[in-house]
């Protein structure tokens, strides 16, 4: 079993299958261009898959394969079934822009995949290409359906912000509410390389923009999710992910991949150790060592619960690290 320095029990990895995107979301990626990680530099499928083996063994049992943009990565069917085929009952699931799911949905289903999260901003074709810098909104609506009509659970991020797309807040709600898909808003996590001028809004702000139109109940976590939980009066449940709420942190059970093989204790900090050399050794042990000693690096909280000032800001890239 993992357990951290704080006594959390880390069961949960999320994988970076590439950092390249399609998209050019505002609130993720630098406004100048810039060049990619080479492609040599990234891990192969059955070097993250050893990887994933050990973590597995030591009590690993949910795994969110995520990028930049996942679906850009060839064959990522063939590596979910690797997962998939390794151990029964594991929850695999992938967080998507949605832009190439068409085509793909059933594919992945057949893998073994049996959730998606979908990155959706707003249901306004302009407003979803000022965000994404790109006229992205058909081919994600498509790529919803599709989903659904081949049995895939879905799940909609959306990441509001203020002037943009806080007046899609409702509309998004109630797209998801009709089609059985739990809708999670995320606090917008100020970090260096996203574009300077955008504004997020906190799950306060969120909350009374919903009340506006309907009366909203309050859950509370469930279990380790990141998602704070309401309830409409019809008993649709949402969530708010809120990482600057002081006790987001608490039952954090998680740790991140990069496509370079980059392990992350955390989102915010820049700390990070290498398993590249280890899974390209086949060096289980090794693997396996550098797995604890980022267990034992862990901290405690995210500095977003602080409103660290700009100079102080996170310098994680969530296209690398896969948000
Ligand atoms: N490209 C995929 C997508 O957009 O779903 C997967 C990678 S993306 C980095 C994962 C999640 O991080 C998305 O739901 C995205 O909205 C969220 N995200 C990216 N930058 C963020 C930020 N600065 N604050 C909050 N959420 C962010
Ligand atoms: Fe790409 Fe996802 Fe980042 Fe948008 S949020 S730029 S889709 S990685």
């Amino acid at each position: 079993m993992l357990i951290d320095g704080f006594g959390r029990r880390i069961n949960y990895i999320r994988v970076s299958v590439t950092e390249r995107c399609n998209f050019r979301c505002q609130y993720c990626m630098p406004e100048k261009p810039f060049s990619w990680v080479p492609k040599e530099n990234l891990l192969s499928f059955e070097e993250l898959f050893l990887f994933l083996k050990v973590a597995i063994d030591e009590g690993v049992d949910k795994i969110r394969i995520t990028g930049g943009e996942p679906l850009l990565r060839a064959d990522l069917d063939k590596f979910i079934k690797m997962i998939n085929d390794y151990k029964s009952g594991l929850d695999i699931a992938i967080t998507t822009n949605g832009y190439l799911l068409k085509g793909t949905a059933k594919r992945l289903k057949d893998a073994g995949l049996k959730r998606l999260n979908i990155s959706l901003d707003s249901l306004d074709a302009k407003t979803a290409k000022l965000i994404a810098q790109k006229d992205v909104l058909a081919n994600v609506l498509e790529g919803i359906e599709e989903a659904l009509s081949v049995g895939l659970k879905i799940k909609i991020n959306m990441v509001p912000l203020k002037g943009i797309n806080d007046k899609d807040i409702i509309s998004l709600l109630e797209y998801s509410k009709k089609r059985g898909m739990q809708i999670r808003f995320i606090e917008y996590m100020e970090n260096i390389h996203a574009n300077k001028k955008i504004k997020g809004m906190y799950g306060k702000e969120i909350i009374d923009e919903i009340r506006k139109k309907y009366i909203v109940k309050k859950i509370g976590r469930e279990g380790s999710s990141p998602a704070f939980m309401y309830e409409l009066e019809d008993g649709y449940k949402f969530g708010i992910i809120d990482p600057h709420k002081h006790d987001f942190c608490e039952s954090c059970n998680r740790i991140r991949l990069t496509a370079e093989g980059h392990l992350i204790p955390c989102l915010y900090f820049d700390e990070a150790l290498s398993i590249a050399e280890a899974v390209k050794k086949g060096d289980i042990e090794a693997a396996s060592e550098v797995l604890r000693e980022v267990l034992k690096n862990k901290p405690e909280k995210n500095r977003w619960d602080e409103n660290p000032p700009e100079q102080e800001l996170s310098s994680r890239a969530f296209y690398q690290t896969g948000g």
